[in-house]
This record gives structure tokens, sequence and C-alpha cells, in this order.
């Protein structure tokens, strides 16, 4: 199934492990999550925040309705960015949620392709060029160790 990357809060939805089974038809990977997350596999059928259809984590997330609602491609262009919901998101204890500020500043000044060039680099193994997603530790393909969100987290922070 073909993937959309780009999102409303600025995540990537092409490094969301979700999206990422999707997109490679992993079925076998849509299964063990949905048992691990105690949910469906029906319901971890997504192909991208922007499309219609999304993950039952992100179809009734209130800053994907709220866009929706606004009629913005970016919360950024919103007039009440970084609202409340945005930020608490960023601040949360999910890594991979810190990075939302930059992407969003990023797509705002270079625009979405270029944004969209510099991820597909960004979530590749710098030696094989394999994918990975947000929580990947190792290359799937060479072993590779990765950058994750988890590091980039940290970096984040200092
Ligand atoms: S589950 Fe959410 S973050 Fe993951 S690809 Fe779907 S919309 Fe994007
Ligand atoms: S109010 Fe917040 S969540 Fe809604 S579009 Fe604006 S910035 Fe995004
Ligand atoms: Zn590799």
């Amino acid at each position: 199934m073909k993937v959309r990357y780009d999102s409303y809060c600025g995540l990537n939805c092409g490094a969301c492990p979700v999206g990422r089974a999707n997109e490679m038809n992993d079925t076998e990977a849509i299964k063990k999550f949905a048992e691990e997350w105690g949910t469906t596999v029906e319901a971890l059928r997504c192909t991208g925040c922007k499309t219609e259809i999304t993950s039952g984590y992100c179809t009734n997330c209130e800053m994907r309705l709220s866009a929706r609602d606004k009629n913005h491609e970016f919360c950024v262009e919103c007039s009440e960015y970084p609202c409340k919901d945005i930020t608490d998101f960023r601040n949360d204890k999910a890594p991979h949620h810190s990075i939302v500020f930059t992407n969003l500043q990023k797509i705002e000044e270079n625009g979405l392709e270029e944004w969209l060039k510099v991820q597909k680099i960004r979530w590749s193994c710098s030696s094989c060029s394999t994918s990975f997603d947000w929580y990947s530790e190792t290359c799937e393909k060479c072993g590779k160790k990765l950058y994750n969100a988890v590091d980039e987290e940290k970096d984040l922070l200092i």
C-alpha cells in the first residue's frame, strides 16, 4: 500500500512502524503490533495521517481533526500555533514526538518536497540505504547501529 508521509503535526508517517508495515504489506508485523498493543489488525490499517485510511490511534487525533477542520496543511500555518495540544504532544513521553516543531519549521522554511527528500535520507541506513523506523536500533539488512528517535530526542534536549 502506498503511504503518504507528511502529517499535520510534523510527524513523518514514513518512519512510523505502523506506516512502514502497511507500506511493505508486512502482515506479520501488523499482527505482532496488534497483539502487543491489544488491538486488531484492522485498526492498524493506515496509509498516512492525511489520507482516509488511518490507524485507530491517529483517526481521532485532536491535531489531525483540528487542522482538517481549519483547512490547514500543517499546524504551523495556524494562528494558534503552537497551541496547547501540539505543545503537550511534543513534550509527552514518546521520543518520536519531540521532533515535531523542528520538522514543521523545516517544512515552513524549505518546503515539503525538500523536507521529504531529507527525511528519506534521515530514515535510511547510512551504510546500505535500507529504511528504518523511529524505534529501530540496528539495520535489519546490514546490522549497523542506527540513530533513532530515542537518540534524536536526547540531542534535541541538549
Ligand atoms: S499510525 Fe499515525 S503516525 Fe503512523 S502512519 Fe498512520 S497516521 Fe502516521
Ligand atoms: S489549533 Fe493547534 S492542533 Fe489545531 S491546527 Fe492550530 S496548531 Fe494545529
Ligand atoms: Zn544497513
